[in-house]
């Protein structure tokens, strides 16, 4: 059997990996959009795969995250024939998160037609999309469900069976079966795995007696610093910035897991009756409809959600909390000063409603922005974390006047140690080999130094090489 990453390869985004068979069966595991590799556009970085299309049988995808679902409807319009097999979930953030993926693009061409031009923008031409929304609706019909720990055949010699990941709710780890020459070869892909004890989904499982393992590496060498609950953490910055100073708490959030995470918490504070009359908002389109999965697909939470969910009859839904539905709803809550606390996608600060809410509270002393998760290097929100007193937005300068502070407790990543503590329940006596994908240069370079100390045989993968297992 042979292994290649075509995605994620001394990179984060993109995930693409491919395992062939000998006898040319081949499963391509996730197909997603790639943000680093520097092109012109994203259109540019992802149009072209690097394989033959035809060839591959089956795709199989872990999770809805767009780094490793975004480019299904491409692989679709340029003539792959077969199925998408996914879990329950993942298959209904699809649905939102790829026609949000169109819709993204569109805007993004609208932009460049219309740079430095006083005219008209041109029209958007369906060619110049990596997709349209027909290719969205394409995809969904190949998709095909399967719930955890059922172990399925894909062909004669090769199972796969899901593993709960974490993550984000739905998430799996794939583990593979393949049967060659009488010998049977175990290899699984981690997925994005997700931290112990997180807010809402489980914790992420091992796959049983594998031989190779190909792991997720985000935050290999970075330790999740909090130590407290992230209710308390919240509660601290909601008593500073909208009890004792009357002010705005502005929280940039990724629609899909991120802001699920921040309004349980929310939810469970107000149950507790830690705030009052401090009304929440979701100004999030996407955040909003990912939340109804959450709450559609309750037998996938972790016992404290189904707890919760029992006891309170909702998971998200409280008085306080308040969903803004359009840009007008959200453009009037830009102009109202009250104390509240504001949910905003995107999580980095690269877009989205957030950017207006960052814009008009930033020379704010009585208002907060806290950061709750990783932010790319060049983003506005990495801008936001740095010391230097002002950040460019819209290519003004804005002084940063209210208080800007971030925390990891709702990163959907494992940090170093626990990253550490998931590859340890396999012995390194067992494991043929670990290949690290999905990380920056520094952090696969930290997990992988980590790992060989504890005697572990570790690859960092390479785009498009050809690994024989
Ligand atoms: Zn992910």
């Amino acid at each position: 059997m042979k292994f290649i990453s075509y995605g994620a390869a001394q990179q984060v985004t993109g995930s693409m990996h491919l395992l062939e068979l000998e006898n040319g069966f081949k499963v391509l595991v996730d197909c997603g959009l790639d943000y680093e590799t520097k092109k012109k556009s994203l259109t540019d970085n992802n149009r072209f795969f690097d394989f033959d299309i035809h060839s591959i049988d089956v795709v199989i995808l872990s999770h809805a995250h767009i780094d490793h679902s975004g480019n299904l409807p491409n692989l679709i319009k340029q003539g792959y024939e077969g199925q998408i097999l996914c879990t329950a979930p993942t298959y209904d953030f699809c649905s939102h998160l790829l026609m949000d993926s169109v819709n993204v693009q569109i805007s993004e061409l609208n932009k460049n037609n219309s740079k430095g031009k006083r005219r008209k923008p041109k029209a958007t031409n369906a060619s110049d999309l990596l997709y349209t929304q027909k290719d969205v609706m394409e995809t969904m019909r190949r998709m095909v469900t399967f719930d955890f720990h059922k172990e399925v055949e894909l062909a004669e010699g090769i199972n796969f069976t899901f593993v709960p990941a974490g993550h984000i709710l739905g998430a799996a780890s794939i583990l593979f079966s393949v049967v060659e020459n009488g010998k049977e070869t175990r290899f699984g892909f981690t997925g994005d795995l997700g931290r112990r004890d997180a807010n809402l989904v489980v914790n992420p499982e091992p796959m049983e007696r594998i031989d190779y393992l190909v792991c997720e590496s985000t935050y290999g060498g970075k330790l999740h610093l909090d130590t407290e609950s992230p209710e308390e953490i919240l509660m601290k910055h909601i008593q500073t910035t909208c009890i004792d100073k009357r002010g705005r708490l502005i929280i940039p959030a990724f629609s899909v897991g991120r802001t699920q995470a921040i309004i349980y918490s929310l939810h469970k504070l107000y149950k507790e009756g830690r705030f009052n009359n401090i009304n929440v908002y979701v100004d999030s389109p996407l955040a909003i409809e990912s939340t109804g999965i959450y709450s559609k697909y309750h037998a996938y939470l972790n016992d404290d959600a189904r707890e919760f969910l029992r006891t309170n009859g909702s998971l998200f839904d409280f008085p306080l909390l308040f969903e803004v539905e359009n840009m007008r709803e959200s453009e009037a809550l830009i102009n109202n000063y009250d104390p509240c606390i504001i949910v905003s996608a995107a999580g980095m600060v690269e877009g989205g409603r957030i950017v207006e809410h960052v814009y008009n509270n930033l020379q704010n002393p009585q208002s907060a922005i806290l950061i709750a998760g990783y932010c790319a290097e060049g983003t506005l929100g990495w801008q936001l974390k740095q010391p230097d007193p002002y950040v460019t937005i819209r290519g003004k300068q804005i002084p940063k006047y209210c208080e800007i502070s971030s925390t990891d407790i709702f990163s959907s990543h494992p940090g170093h140690q626990m990253l550490m503590d998931y590859v340890h329940q396999y012995k390194p006596e067992s494991l043929k080999k670990v290949f690290l994908v999905h990380g920056e240069q520094k952090s696969l370079d930290a997990f992988q130094g980590a790992l060989s100390k504890d005697g572990y045989n570790v690859e960092i993968t390479e785009k498009e090489k050809i690994y024989k297992v």
